[in-house]
């Protein structure tokens, strides 16, 4: 091991913050193990519960409709494209209820940057399904979807989180952090939202009092630096507003857009780069590994490299598989892999609340509750009324294919 390798993993297991310089070298280390040692330690100093977290909830891609051009996504279509849509509501309700009925809590809902459709069709939207379903959180409209709502109204981006929130807007996905950097975003979209309008749209929301999760969609043409500098973005909008809840991060998928003769990254660089970030990002609390796009045995690695959460059982995967890649797991597969990796399976919501009724007591969600210094967590009181007990049970075997195709779209994947 270099020694200067072996200085920055023992800062980072000690709880020092390390430095964009430490974190490009961290890249240098082939010790994959090692690095996914160190990042374990922090994940248990951050967790030291029993328990490894998943979730249930479906993606609901509502259009596939975008005014925007991305070379990495085999998702979006022009208006007057033949397999253009835009998602009938009985549809969405339909879904919905699919997933009440299979346990989840929420469904993450986005779509393509529409063209015309102004922001009180959003309202409107939101204020049906939140009248309807009122227990269901609405994870819903990534930044660059945000971002598209302020400039297509011409209104404040303020306003524009306002009203949404208003109408019944629970929390704000991470999707579009693709790389934080504008030299790689300008060369992979036309017409999206860049890098400080990105962070921008998190910053305003957690200013209202929101939380949202972050992404980093890695492995096409951004250099290792660059990925250093999209965690650096990351880190320091959460010192500001410590309103990130979790990061996710996983590889592109090439198949089937127009950047199919990029390599596609694997395990080793996956895992490498997860664990690089549960070291560099000290402040944001959770971080989920991706088994939708690097299949269930690495996804359940991830565990051992930084992850404390297996994400969710994805009820409906769409966009990984307009791309090619995807994986499908029961919700006994994904219980068993945290099992056999000594933890508890435990639901929760997107606030990292316990919603399994098994065991009392809640996870850190509200503002200005989030790891201590001495990598213990304050306790938040348990103000969860609308959260639902679920009867876990009944989900046993349950298979992500037997509920629904795959048939549009999932951001995280395509990274919208
Ligand atoms: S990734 Fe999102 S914004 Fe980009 S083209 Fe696809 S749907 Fe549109």
């Amino acid at each position: 091991m270099n020694a200067n390798i072996q200085r920055i993993l023992d800062k980072a297991t000690a709880g020092e913050r390390l430095t964009f310089d430490e974190g490009v070298a961290l890249f240098d280390c082939k010790d994959l193990l090692a690095l996914g040692r160190a990042a374990d330690v922090v994940c248990k100093r951050l967790h030291p519960e029993p328990y490894r977290t998943f979730n249930i909830d479906r993606n609901v891609n509502y259009t596939n409709i975008c005014a925007a051009v991305c070379d990495f996504c085999a998702f979006y279509r022009k208006s007057n494209d033949a397999d253009a849509y835009v998602l009938p509501r009985e549809e969405l309700y339909q879904k919905i209820e699919e997933t009440i009925a299979l346990g989840g809590d929420q469904i993450l809902m986005q779509g393509g940057l529409h063209p015309s459709y102004k922001l009180d069709w959003y309202e409107e939207l939101l204020r049906d399904l939140r009248t309807r379903y009122p227990s269901v959180n609405l994870h819903a409209f990534s930044p660059p979807e945000i971002w598209h709502f302020h400039k297509l109204n011409k209104l404040p981006l303020r306003d524009v989180l306002q009203r949404l929130k208003a109408a019944g807007l629970g929390s704000l996905p991470g999707g579009g952090g693709e790389i934080l950097v504008d030299r790689v975003r300008q060369a992979m979209t036309v017409n999206k939202c860049l890098t400080d309008e990105w962070l921008e749209v998190h910053r305003v929301w957690h200013e209202l009092g929101g939380r949202s999760t972050c992404t980093m969609m890695f492995g096409h043409i951004e250099t290792l630096p660059e990925r250093i500098e999209t965690l650096d973005r990351l880190r320091r909008l959460q010192d500001e507003t410590k309103g990130f809840t979790a990061f996710i991060c996983w590889t592109f998928q090439p198949e089937h857009t127009a950047m199919a003769e990029v390599h596609p990254a694997g395990a080793y660089e996956y895992l490498k780069t997860q664990a690089i970030a549960r070291l560099y990002l000290d402040n944001i609390p959770n971080i989920q590994s991706s088994w939708v796009t690097q299949g269930p045995k690495i996804g359940q690695m991830g565990l051992l490299f930084g992850a404390n959460d297996m994400g969710s059982l994805m009820i409906e995967e769409n966009v990984v598989s307009k791309a090619g890649t995807v994986f499908h797991l029961s919700l006994d597969q994904i219980k068993s892999a945290i099992r056999e990796l000594g933890y508890i399976p435990r639901q929760r919501n997107v606030f990292y609340q316990y919603i399994d009724g098994e065991v009392s007591g809640q996870w850190p969600v509200a503002s200005g509750q989030w790891p201590l210094a001495s990598g213990q967590w304050s306790v938040a009181s348990a103000k969860n009324n609308d959260v639902q007990t679920v009867p876990l049970g009944a989900l046993r075997n349950l298979s992500v294919l037997k509920s629904a195709p795959a048939t549009s779209h999932r951001p995280p994947a395509t990274d919208h």
